[in-house]
C-alpha cells in the first residue's frame, strides 16, 4: 500500500527510497532547503531538486517560503504538505474510545474523547466502533475519501505486520486489520496502545530531539513504547515492550496474564485500586469512605480524583505505587541508558504525587553514571496521545518509514 501511495511503478527503486527519505526527514524536522536535503541525504543538488518538484506534484510537499534567516540569499523552504490528504487514529481503551483525525503535516484537525464504548471481539462490535470513527469524520466534515489511512491501538500483544491482535480473539482467522479494512474501505493499521503513545510524543509531543526515549504507560495495566536510535523498537514480532509482565515482584499477586509477581500488579492503575481498596476495607478514612460503607462502587477514576482531592489515603497508595514504578524504571535506564523517559497514560493525573517517589527511587536504584543522561519528563500529549499517535504512526506506516 505505501508503495502505491508513492507510485512506485513511475520512478525506479532508488528515487522512491530518496522520497521516503525526503518525507521522513520533513516529519521530524520540519521544512527543509534544497541545500539542506542535499547535505542530509548526501545527494546531489539535481537530483533533490528534481525528486522535490516531483513532490510537490504529487502534493506531498509544498513551497514554505524563503528561510528567515537575514543576510544573503535567501533559499526557499519545503515541508509536507497538509491539503496531502488526513489520517484517523482510534485509541480503544477499556470502556471508551478517543478519535484523533490530522492532516498529512501531521497538525490534529480533530479529536473526540472518551466517547463510551466496550470493545468486543465480535463483528458487531466492530461495525459500531468503524460507525463512531465514520460519524466522527463526518461530523469534522471531511470527505471519508481523503482518509489516507487508519490507525487502531488495542491493549496487549499485537502483531503490526500480520494484523492480528493476540488479545482480542475473533471468530473467524482473519487477521482485525483485514476486516476492519473491508468495513472501511481504506488501509488500516493495528498498533499496541503504547507503542502508538511513545510514536505520538515521540513526533508530535514531549520528545525535542531525543533519538532514545522509553515511554511508560502508567494506566489500568503498565505498558511501555520504545524509540531506540530514532526507531520505534517492535522485537522480533511486535511484541516488545511487556514492562508490566516483568516478574519483579515478591507480592503473590495473580497477574492479569496468569503468572504471579509481574510488576503490573505493583505499579499501575489496577495495584493502585487493590492497595487502595485493601486499605479502605482494612478501616483506613478516606473521602471515599462514605461511598464504600454505602456498598457503592468505587473506580479507579474516584480513586484519581480523589488524589486531585489531596485525600491523604489516595496519595499515600499513589507513592507506594511510584516507588515500585521508580525502582522498575531504574533497572531500565541501566539496560538502555535513554536520554529521556517519558511516563504518560491515566495515572499521569497523579503527577504531583508521582514524581518525587519516581525520582527518588530511580536514583537510588539506578547506576549514577548511568541516570545523569537520563530526563524523566511526563507526557505532553496527555490523553491525547494515543489517538494522535496512531495519526502519526499511520503516517510513516503508509509512507514505509516505520
Ligand atoms: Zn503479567
Amino acid at each position: 500500500m505505501a508503495d502505491t501511495f508513492l507510485n512506485l511503478n513511475n520512478y525506479d527503486g532508488k528515487n522512491v527510497a530518496l522520497k521516503k527519505q525526503i518525507l521522513g526527514l520533513c516529519i521530524t524536522g520540519g521544512d527543509y532547503s534544497i541545500a539542506d536535503l542535499s547535505k542530509e541525504l548526501n545527494t546531489s543538488i539535481p537530483t533533490i531538486t528534481k525528486l522535490v518538484t516531483e513532490l510537490i506534484d504529487e502534493h506531498f510537499l509544498c513551497d514554505k517560503g524563503k528561510s528567515g534567516t537575514s543576510g544573503g540569499r535567501r533559499p526557499s523552504l519545503y515541508g509536507l504538505d497538509s491539503s496531502a490528504g488526513y489520517f484517523a487514529g482510534t485509541d480503544v481503551c477499556r470502556d471508551h474510545l478517543s478519535i484523533a483525525i490530522t492532516d498529512f503535516k501531521g497538525e490534529l484537525v480533530c479529536f473526540e474523547e472518551e466517547i463510551p464504548f466496550i470493545f468486543e471481539a465480535t463483528d458487531r462490535s466492530l461495525d459500531a466502533m468503524c460507525g463512531i470513527v465514520t460519524d466522527t469524520i463526518e461530523k469534522a466534515s471531511i470527505n471519508r475519501e481523503n482518509i489516507r489511512a487508519y490507525g487502531f491501538n488495542l491493549t496487549g500483544r499485537v502483531n503490526r505486520f500480520s494484523g492480528y491482535s493476540f488479545s482480542f480473539f475473533l471468530g473467524e482467522d482473519k487477521p482485525i486489520s483485514d476486516i476492519l479494512e473491508q468495513k472501511l474501505g481504506a488501509t488500516v493499521f493495528i498498533e499496541n496502545d503504547s507503542r502508538a503513545m511513545a510514536y505520538g510524543e515521540y513526533i508530535g509531543g514531549v520528545a525535542k530531539n531525543e533519538k532514545d526515549m522509553l515511554f511508560i504507560n502508567a494506566s489500568w495495566g503498565l505498558g511501555m513504547g520504545m524509540i531506540i536510535d530514532g526507531k520505534l523498537h517492535y522485537g522480533k514480532s511486535g511484541f516488545s515492550g511487556e514492562f508490566g509482565h516483568f516478574p519483579l515482584l515478591n507480592n503473590n499477586q495473580i497477574c492479569q496474564c496468569g503468572k504471579t509477581g509481574c510488576l503490573e500488579t505493583g505499579a499501575s492503575g489496577s495495584a493502585l485500586y487493590r492497595i487502595f481498596m485493601e486499605k479502605l476495607r482494612s478501616g483506613r478514612n478516606s473521602i471515599l469512605s462514605a461511598k464504600f460503607e454505602k456498598g457503592e462502587d468505587i473506580s479507579l477514576d474516584d480513586i484519581l480524583e480523589a488524589i486531585t482531592e489531596e485525600d491523604m489515603l489516595a496519595i499515600e497508595c499513589t507513592e507506594e505505587i511510584g516507588t515500585v514504578l521508580g525502582r522498575a524504571i531504574a533497572g531500565l535506564i541501566n539496560i538502555f541508558n535513554p536520554e529521556l523517559v517519558v511516563i504518560g497514560g491515566k495515572l499521569t493525573v497523579a503527577k504531583d504525587y508521582l514524581m518525587l517517589p519516581l525520582k527518588s527511587a530511580i536514583n537510588k536504584h539506578s547506576l549514577n553514571i548511568v541516570n545523569k543522561d537520563t530526563a524523566i519528563r511526563f507526557s505532553q500529549l496527555g490523553n491525547r496521545a494515543g489517538a494522535l499517535g496512531a495519526c502519526l504512526l499511520s503516517r510513516s506506516k503508509l509512507l514505509g518509514l516505520v
